[in-house]
């Protein structure tokens, strides 16, 4: 019988041959899932021989990892800011870089009155306006989507982090779901270059959904649209969220500008320091 330790090394090297990074963590993930146990559990566990019932799913879930299916979707959830996320194909997986955005609207949150109310738009799994509402004890959550998929995910993150009565998921396109103009709207809308799609990573450009990236010709179809239709939505006061890609943000700015004359305009860099959020600021 082969021990766990065995089955843990042959893993790894098989991830390693087959071009995925990190390749013992995730051989470690994989077996983890499988026997679901910590990874301390699993250490401990290294002289143990796994039933066959176990190396078969453990498996599946090596097939499709060499097969480029993101780790996310293999585990199906995610940490995301400080809440695990349910994640599954049909939403793209939250990322760290959107965690900054989060952070910022929570700070600015901080300014307004207790009763505060947050739009997020092509919400996802629910991300940025769970975390917002979980770190939020009294703000009210609208989280709006067109995709069935996401509207799925979003509604099983919300009921699983117990803040159904404060968060609404709403089925529609961009803002049109809203029942009235909110505090706060935030955004992480799909803006990757239509001619850029090829070049992600396969666990992306396979896996994730195209509707969730693709931005158009020049990433920022969907955002034109939205800017367009934000003002009616923002209250005196209100500001804007959104996250895009560091090479759009002087054009999306200026646009910004066009439709929000009045506006203020701060950008946030993401973790590695590159311009990542556009806080467009509505005056009282
Ligand atoms: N940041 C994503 C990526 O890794 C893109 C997300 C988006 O288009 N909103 O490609």
């Amino acid at each position: 019988m082969e021990s766990l330790g065995q089955f843990l090394r042959k893993t790894e090297r098989r991830f390693a041959v087959g071009g995925i990074g990190d390749s013992r963590i995730e051989a470690d993930l994989v077996w983890m899932t499988t026997l679901e146990v910590d990874r301390a559990e699993l250490y401990a566990r290294m002289a143990d021989s796994p039933s066959d019932a176990e190396t078969q799913s453990a498996e599946k879930l090596i097939q499709r990892r060499l097969r480029h299916e993101p780790t996310a979707y293999l585990l199906g959830h995610r940490e995301f800011y400080n809440i695990d996320l349910l994640v599954g194909v049909g939403a793209l997986i939250p990322r760290p870089d959107t965690e900054v955005l989060v952070e910022e609207a929570l700070r600015i949150a901080a300014d307004f009155p207790l009763d505060i109310t947050i739009a997020d738009i092509g919400c996802g799994t629910g991300a940025i306006g769970l975390a917002i509402a979980a770190n939020l004890p009294s703000a009210r959550v609208y989280a709006t989507d067109l995709y069935p998929a996401a509207l799925h995910l979003a509604h099983r993150n919300t009921e699983r982090l117990g803040l159904a009565e404060r968060v609404a998921i709403l089925e529609g396109d961009l803002l049109a779901p809203l029942p009235r103009p909110v505090d706060i709207i935030t955004s992480n809308l799909p803006y990757v270059e239509s001619s850029e799609i090829p070049t992600l990573d396969p666990e992306i450009r396979l896996y994730e959904p195209r509707e969730a990236l693709d931005g158009g010709d020049d990433g920022l179809d969907l955002i034109r649209r939205f800017l367009v239709a934000v003002p009616p939505f923002l209250n005196p006061s209100g500001v804007l969220l959104m996250e895009m890609d560091p090479r759009q943000i002087a054009r999306a700015s200026a646009f910004a500008l066009g439709v929000m004359p009045r506006a203020t305009i701060r950008i946030i860099q993401d973790l590695t320091r590159r311009d990542r959020v556009l806080v467009v600021e509505m005056p009282a």
